[in-house]
């Protein structure tokens, strides 16, 4: 099964472009309309350069980012605002595009890259992030799109600290209808991600979703355990996992590119998944995830039902950051 740049278009149909443009609002109405508004006359001066960069900073694109933006903007040459406007919104779905996401393979731009299918291996997903930012939510609503395209999923219930994560876990398995290898709350996650792998290769299921504890409170023994997490999967399906998708909060700003950090560097991370899109306005953190951390955005989560996780496509997240002003 392929799932092009074009699938993915057609993933996100009408339904799903009002949902993000209903999940980016706040975003919009709090900064980004700023920036449409700067677009409302027609010369060019210096002072417009200074409020877009004021604004795109304030829209948590990041310093670093909104220089980057801002060139590529200039280098553009546009000589009125409305071509401007025009071509901001390019040097941003540039921005976006810019990432090599075939580094990350869900959701590939040529196909759905996971090793499904593969004879007595399952593909795996390792899902890491903060406690808190949506990681449970994310293995659900996963879950649940890949079994709507016929695949066999189970998780595996790795965040063995809290007994509610097992809980909610087996919560979303009940609702959405997959299967959860758990043990007892204090268990070692190496083992229950060695338990399902094996069980998930003798009952031939064709996806393993991993869930792991997010105490980044205490980094070290954290990421010692991922890797000791990464290292027994890789031993058991020959390969590194398939994805090492992190989970980011988006409602926490600049506190949310801090862990991006963290993850990127520590535990190998490919993908990110960008939940509550819904919830503030800081939407703008995708663009400096992919510039400064060359992490592709896979996923957004525009909401608290099991269908509110939408493929992520730069152009329709920009346009709908750039809708024109609204009450
Ligand atoms: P975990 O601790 O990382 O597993 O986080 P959870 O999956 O338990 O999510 C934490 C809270 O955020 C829950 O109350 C979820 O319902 C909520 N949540 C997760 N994703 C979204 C989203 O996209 N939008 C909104 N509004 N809430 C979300």
């Amino acid at each position: 099964m392929r799932f092009g740049r074009a699938q993915k278009d057609s993933h996100i149909g009408d339904a799903d472009r009002g949902k993000i443009q209903q999940a980016t609002k706040t975003t919009r109405l709090s900064v980004f309309n700023k920036i449409t508004e700067l677009f409302g006359t027609d010369a060019i001066n210096t002072d417009l350069w200074e409020e877009l960069e004021e604004a795109l900073i304030g829209a948590d694109v990041g310093v670093k980012t909104s220089f980057e933006i801002l060139d590529r903007l200039k280098a553009k040459k546009p000589k009125t605002r409305s071509e401007m406007k025009e071509a901001l919104r390019n040097s941003l779905i540039e921005i976006l595009e810019s990432v090599d996401d075939t580094a990350g393979k869900l959701w590939g731009d040529d196909e759905l890259n996971l090793n499904l299918k593969m004879v007595n291996s399952p593909a795996v997903v390792l899902v890491v992030g903060v406690n808190g930012s949506g990681k449970t939510t994310v293995i659900g609503r996963l879950a649940s799109l890949y079994i709507k395209e016929g695949y066999r999923v189970m998780a595996a219930a790795g965040d063995t600290y809290r007994a509610a994560a097992i809980d909610q876990l087996q919560a979303w398995a009940t609702a959405v209808g997959f299967d959860v290898i758990a043990q007892q709350s204090g268990a070692d996650p190496a083992a229950v991600a060695f338990d399902a792998i094996n069980a998930g290769k003798a009952r031939l299921y064709d996806l393993i979703i991993i869930d792991t504890a997010g105490r980044l409170q205490n980094k070290t023994s954290l990421m010692d355990e991922l890797a000791k997490i990464k290292r027994v999967i890789t031993r058991q399906i020959n390969r590194e996992p398939d994805e090492v998708l992190l989970v980011i909060d988006s409602t926490t700003g600049q506190n949310g590119l801090m862990q991006a950090e963290v993850f990127a560097k520590e535990a190998g991370v490919t993908s990110i998944a960008l939940s509550k899109l819904d919830g503030a306005g800081r939407g703008g953190i995708a663009f400096a995830i992919a510039q400064e951390y060359g992490l592709p955005v896979k996923f957004v989560g525009v909401g608290e039902h099991a269908d509110d996780l939408i493929p992520f496509i730069p152009e329709s997240f920009v346009d709908a950051l750039l809708l024109d002003r609204e009450d």
